[in-house]
């Protein structure tokens, strides 16, 4: 368990240390390692960042295996909080029973994830990238309640948090998600793999386990006494879900909420997603916010991040007021980002995009998933 990992990377010292307990996790894990690797330039497009897992690799194999070890243990005893035991997220326990799993950017778990526990059973709150970080998430889990893990809640359809499923389905959990995200699941996540996908690309997308029960505006699960609200929110994707424990104070966000990262704006309609974060701050001004990507949240982190979006909005709106367009409106913004919100995450990997995409948004030319036919409550 950890409990601090945010301050721990603020100081260079502490940067060292995660770097090192990155290369002994990827001496434990090599095969996986490569397998990430191999994998990266499929997966840039899709969160971005992955440059630092093949330079980490680079520099471990030429880095004595003897330095390795030493490195290894100084971390096992340092009181760094990085998870010793687990590579690929940290579980920090924010509320009885309620505990968010954080992952690195880059990471093979490769978003946010979290589970609730209630009286007589479990809810988790997305599957991370893909099956083998979804396992030690369950194993997580196990080290904490042998309740069963009864409910799975997908927050949107994007394949890093939805890559996992088969694992909690197989365990006997339920998927809930919003009533979009079956229609999308098994043909927007192809997107991420470029405009020719592999057959192994193909092959993983078509093999995500889709929801068991979808709503389409909001619902409650019980979990014994404890009950937990799941909430349609636009901005995101048109598929997105927030989950709130209210008797805990947490609000899980999804992809609804960045901490710190530039945000992935690919399926974005920026001006919902502003009024959905009014919204979040307005009913839950002082909750522990559990972000997509990034850290957990503050009240404040959520409110710089709708800030983060009105100040891409306004500063593109008015390059292209000023007769500006394609990379004339990036070269006029991207500065003015660099110098704000430069130091956050995933801004080499999303800045640009995020100029482009809020751009055709303004013009109305973007292309974002469009629902099925809904019916129902
Ligand atoms: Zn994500």
């Amino acid at each position: 368990m950890d409990f601090g990992s945010g301050l721990g990377r603020a100081v260079p010292l502490a940067v060292l240390a995660g770097k090192a307990q990155s290369a002994c996790d990827s001496t434990r894990y090599q095969l996986s390692f490569a397998e990430t690797n191999v994998r990266s330039a499929d997966r840039i497009p899709f969160i971005g960042n992955f440059g630092a897992s093949v330079n980490l690799s680079v520099n471990i194999s030429r880095m004595k295996s003897r330095l390795v070890a030493i490195l290894c243990s100084w971390i096992l005893l340092s009181s760094f909080s990085f998870a010793a035991d687990n590579p690929d997220f940290t579980v920090k326990k924010l509320a009885e029973g309620v505990y968010a799993a954080v992952s690195g950017d880059g990471s093979k778990a490769g978003s946010n994830a979290g589970f609730i526990i209630g009286n007589n059973a479990v809810l988790v709150v997305d599957t991370f990238e893909d099956v083998a970080p979804a396992k030690e998430l369950l194993a997580e889990i196990r080290k904490v309640t042998n309740l069963p893990v009864k409910f799975v809640v997908n927050t949107h359809y994007h394949l890093d948090h939805t890559g996992g499923n088969a694992v909690f389905a197989q365990a006997g959990a339920t998927i809930v998600a919003q009533r979009n995200l079956p229609g999308w699941l098994h043909t927007e996540n192809l997107k991420f793999f470029g405009p020719n996908p592999k057959p192994e690309a193909k092959a993983r997308v078509e093999a995500l386990v889709p929801p068991d029960l979808v709503y389409t505006k909001a619902v409650d699960i019980y979990l014994g006494s404890r009950v937990v609200h799941v909430r349609y929110m636009l901005g995101h994707t048109g598929g997105d879900s927030v989950v709130e424990i209210p008797d805990a104070n947490v609000v899980f966000g999804g992809d609804l909420v960045w901490q710190k990262h530039l945000p992935n704006l690919i399926d974005a309609t920026t001006d919902a997603w502003i009024k959905s974060l009014d919204t979040l701050l307005q009913e839950h001004p002082t909750a522990t916010f559990v972000s997509g990507h990034g850290d957990v949240a503050t009240p404040q982190d959520v409110r710089d991040f709708h800030d983060y979006l009105i100040f891409l909005r306004d500063a593109v709106a008015k390059a292209q007021a000023e007769g500006k367009s394609g990379q004339q409106v990036v070269d006029a913004v991207l500065p003015q980002l660099q110098e704000k919100y430069g130091s956050w995450g995933f801004f080499k990997a999303f800045s640009t995009r995020n100029i482009l995409q809020t751009a055709a948004e303004l013009k109305g030319e973007k292309k974002v998933p469009v629902p099925a036919e809904q019916s129902g409550n």
